[in-house]
């Protein structure tokens, strides 16, 4: 198909997400035909450098031989069939692996035994707030009814998952219509709410949540958290200590840890999962973005087994959580994470990432110097690069100059693809990509935050 036809019924009929149409009429779309490696090609014949990992989904490459086979020898068996009621063969061998895997990874408190599977993020948050909410009345334990999550995090876009969601900009506008919970500080040390600058501050936000927690004790469900890194909500990485200080809240408190792993999930942040860096194990886990290399859409939210038991019952105790998916555990889904999780082992990717991680920190310290870089912020793989207008008061430009996207479209005249989140320049490359391309995407980003800025 020739592409002004498809770019002309692409604006007649699509309505893309994030995405503001009116302005989607004026643009040239890109059309991607083919990926290879961290490349993806447009139908100009033109490669770009997959610099957002497709929206933070891919690890190991595009086109990736294992995870094509997999999915195929999956087709030539079952392409679908239902978990309610029935049982099929890949969604038990990866819950068998991943469930190995998070009691490896994360043996710090009750193992994470039990995989719940849907198809995206979102709902995998929906399903944890759900049985934890749950979870409470099977117990016997009355009135609580509320979230506490961060200010700028970021958890998803169905209704459950923006109420407890803090991003102003996509949030606010639906209020009215969502459940209750309660914001905490978000441990942002650039712009510290509470004024204050780390490590002197002896983590006062954590000490506020505290605050919060005490207060409400009698009706919180859970905190609600991305651990280490609050993605969209502008690469914040937090000052270490203070997961493991919430961790240590909710234990005081009773109250359950979810950590939101869809991002920061299958190595990103240099470790298989945030939370191993704090040595944290949280009561429930949701984990999807990484899971399938970005092949298909799948999500699980993993658990212990004490939530778990809470669910047993005769079927007149009510106990029983009442929620699924049409395609919960779809075995082509299952197959190409399953193939997923073994290049990790195969190809030691984590092994791989240290030399990486450090080229970057260094490419990063000489980014910041540039006078209209105000932060860089990294953790792992994950990076995010904060433009100002002004460097000693942190004043931003002006959210209308699009700053941010004016760097990214210049970045792709070089051949590199990106995604901002503002006016914060986001790197989530593959994990796979080369040193020698991790520098040319440096290269590209610095030259394009002066041509622009300057
Ligand atoms: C992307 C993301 C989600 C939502 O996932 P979708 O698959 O887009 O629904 C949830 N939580 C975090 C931390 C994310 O980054």
């Amino acid at each position: 198909m020739n592409k002004e036809t498809l770019i002309r019924w692409d604006k007649k009929h699509i309505w893309h997400p994030f995405t503001q149409m009116k302005l989607w009429f004026e643009e040239e779309p890109t059309i991607f035909i083919e990926g290879r490696d961290c490349f993806l090609k447009d139908m100009d014949g033109k490669w770009y450098l997959d610099g957002v990992s497709s929206l933070w989904v891919n690890i190991h490459g595009h086109k990736r031989a294992e995870i094509d086979e997999a999915i195929k020898a999956q087709l030539d068996k079952l392409a679908h069939s239902t978990l309610l009621g029935a049982c099929n063969e890949p969604s038990i061998v990866l819950a068998k692996k991943l469930s190995s895997l998070l009691c490896e990874k994360l043996p710090w408190g009750k193992p994470l035994t039990k995989i719940f599977y849907s198809d995206n993020g979102s709902t995998a948050v929906e399903i944890a707030l759900k049985m934890a909410y749950q979870y409470w009345i099977n117990i016997g334990i009355k009135g609580k009814d509320t979230f506490v999550s961060l200010k700028e995090g970021y958890h998803g876009d169905t209704i459950g998952a923006v109420s407890v969601g803090g991003v102003e900009l996509f949030h606010e506008i639906y209020k009215p219509l969502l459940n209750k919970a309660i914001q905490a500080p978000a441990p942002y040390c650039y712009r510290c709410e509470l004024k204050l600058n780390y490590p002197s501050c002896g983590l006062a936000c954590l000490k506020e949540m505290e605050q919060i927690i005490k207060k409400n004790q009698e009706k919180i469900i859970a905190i609600i958290v991305e651990p280490l890194v609050q993605c969209a909500g502008g690469i914040i990485v937090w000052p270490q200590g203070y997961l493991k200080g919430l961790r240590e809240i909710c234990n005081k408190y009773e109250v359950l840890l979810i950590a939101d792993e869809v991002a920061t999930g299958f190595g990103r942040t240099g470790k298989m999962f945030a939370c191993q860096h704090e040595e944290v194990t949280p009561d429930i886990l949701c984990l999807s973005k990484g899971i399938t290399n970005g092949y298909m859409p799948l999500a699980v939210t993993a658990t212990n087994d004490k939530i778990f038991n809470a669910f047993l019952g005769e079927l007149e105790e009510r106990k029983t959580f009442y929620h699924g998916h049409s395609y919960t555990g779809n075995p082509l889904a299952c197959a190409a994470a399953i193939a997923n999780l073994e290049i990790f082992e195969k190809d030691k990717t984590l092994e791989s990432l240290p030399p990486k991680i450090e080229l970057l920190k260094e490419a990063l310290s000489e980014i910041e110097k540039h006078p209209h870089v105000g932060d860089v912020r990294q953790k792992g793989m994950i990076v995010g690069i904060e433009i100002v207008k002004d460097k000693g008061t942190k004043e931003p430009f002006p959210w209308k100059e699009q700053t941010g996207w004016k760097v990214v479209k210049a970045a792709r005249k070089y051949g590199v693809w990106l995604r901002p989140l503002g006016d914060i320049i986001v790197l989530m490359p593959p994990l796979i990509i080369s040193e020698e391309n991790l520098e040319r995407l440096l290269h590209v980003i610095k030259n394009c935050i002066i041509e622009v800025t300057l």
